[in-house]
């Protein structure tokens, strides 16, 4: 099962209390592909960047598997940029400086190498071209998985809801479903969720885990507790993209799989988070995820009798 990916590939200045990076590779399609060549699942990005994004970056994605032929090179523009500044929780960031540049034009183009692709993961991106990229695969795949963010509640709702309406999965964290829902209450701001479209509603919890939703069965997993949380960039986006590559890897969508990939989707952004930008998810390998989730089942499995 092939993944196509949708989403920024970018440039970020990040500042967390431990210290600060000058313009590193970043982007959410990137954190994303890169996860899925550790899961060594065939990847395709559809992106777009400027004539100042390093060709070396764009080889050490095709050298890991990832398809870079839907990422467009505007030479005359320049790339994505966004800057932010962690508070000391690690847990909330203000955003400095969002340049949207080449991303501001944005026709996504879907290589023909990739039109066959099962599984659609539309990363964090304006609802408009998520939904003009769905629109533009000449069969629908088996699953379109949804990230989106307040943002694009704030800006752009109408579209968005066009677009929640046609996703299977969605993927929003605690707040961004209150929002969505105009609920305070996770279960039920799910079930409003699942009235727009989603058969499948991923809320993410941020160092509390995530819940899974579908068709009134619920699954919760926990966040694995790190002594150094570094960087928390790409985590929601590893997150997505550890779900969706072991659903490819093991060509299935059930809920039963998807509770698996929960897990891996979890591991994976756990690794994101100790380091800089997507520095750790370029060492790891599937061995280290192996550890990490044996953690992860030590960490949640218990036997109790009364
Ligand atoms: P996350 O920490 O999972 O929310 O994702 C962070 C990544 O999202 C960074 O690498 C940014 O380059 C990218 N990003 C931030 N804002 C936007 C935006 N408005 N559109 C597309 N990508 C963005």
């Amino acid at each position: 099962m092939k993944l196509l990916v949708v989403g920024s590939v970018a440039f970020d200045a990040i500042e967390t209390p431990f210290g600060k990076t000058d313009k590193i590779l970043g982007g959410a399609a990137t954190y994303i592909g890169l996860a899925a060549s550790v899961m060594n699942v065939k990847s395709g990005i559809v992106s777009v960047v400027g004539g100042d994004f390093p060709q070396t970056d764009l080889d050490m994605l095709s050298d890991r598997g990832v398809n870079i032929e839907g990422i467009e090179i505007v030479k005359e523009g320049k790339t994505f940029f966004w800057s932010g500044k962690y508070h000391n929780d690690l847990n909330t960031r203000d955003t400095l400086i969002t340049e949207v540049n080449v991303l501001e034009n944005f026709d996504p183009k879907i290589p023909a190498s990739m039109q066959d692709a099962e599984i659609l993961l539309l990363g964090n991106l304006h609802p408009g071209v998520q939904l003009s990229v769905l629109e533009k695969m000449e069969k629908r795949p088996k699953l379109v998985i949804l990230d989106t963010m307040n943002f694009w509640m704030d800006s752009a709702l109408d579209i968005l809801m066009e677009m929640v309406k046609k996703t299977d999965v969605i993927t929003i964290n605690d707040e961004e479903a209150r929002q969505l829902s105009g609920e305070y209450s996770l279960m039920k701001a799910a079930k409003k969720i699942h009235e727009m479209g989603p058969q499948f509603v991923i809320i993410k919890k941020g160092e509390h885990g995530a819940l899974l939703f579908h068709e009134g069965k619920i699954f919760a997993i926990p966040a694995l507790p790190l002594e150094e949380v570094f960087d928390p960039t790409g985590a929601g986006d590893t997150f997505a993209g550890g779900f969706a590559s072991y659903l490819a890897r093991k060509k299935s969508v059930s809920f039963e799989t998807m509770k698996a990939a929960l897990i891996v989707g979890s591991a994976m952004a756990s690794f994101t988070v100790e380091k800089f930008g997507t520095e750790r998810l370029q060492e790891i390998t599937a061995e280290d995820m192996n550890r990490r989730i044996k953690e992860f089942k030590e960490l949640t499995t218990f036997e109790v009798e009364v």
